[in-house]
């Protein structure tokens, strides 16, 4: 070990510091002061954090609190906007088709008439 005093490495059993001259009992007060005072400290520190921990858990929950209907709002506010989005795609596609499908019902009615033209002259050639 080293002496707490001055820092110099302590011989084993020498009952003083070979660089300060501080006597073993001394150091041995001085470590053992050092000691519980680091105790004291991670003591303090583990008390310290507990507490706050127990302080600032109601400020979370209370947080928490606050932030809960902002989020519920979010939700609200986005389902309609999710809700639009969707009818105005159904919207797209039903008028894509109320476009589309005259179209498609002449070009058939017009495939059809040709169809019965030729059918038509088919048989007046037959
Ligand atoms: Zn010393």
């Amino acid at each position: 070990m080293n002496c707490p005093k001055c820092g110099a490495e302590l011989p084993l059993e020498a009952s003083y510091c070979p660089k300060c001259g501080a006597p073993r009992s001394e150091i041995e007060r001085l470590l053992d002061d050092a000691a519980r005072a680091a105790r004291r400290a991670v003591d303090a520190g583990v008390a310290a954090v507990d507490r706050a921990a127990k302080e600032l858990e109601p400020t979370f929950n209370k947080a928490f609190a606050t932030v809960r209907p902002a989020l519920d709002d979010v939700a609200r506010t986005v389902k309609p906007v999710a809700d639009k989005t969707v009818k105005a795609a159904k919207e797209v596609a039903d008028k894509t088709v109320a476009v589309v499908k005259p179209a498609v019902a002449k070009a058939a009615e017009k495939t059809e008439h040709v169809a019965r033209r030729v059918k038509e002259r088919a048989k007046k050639s037959g």
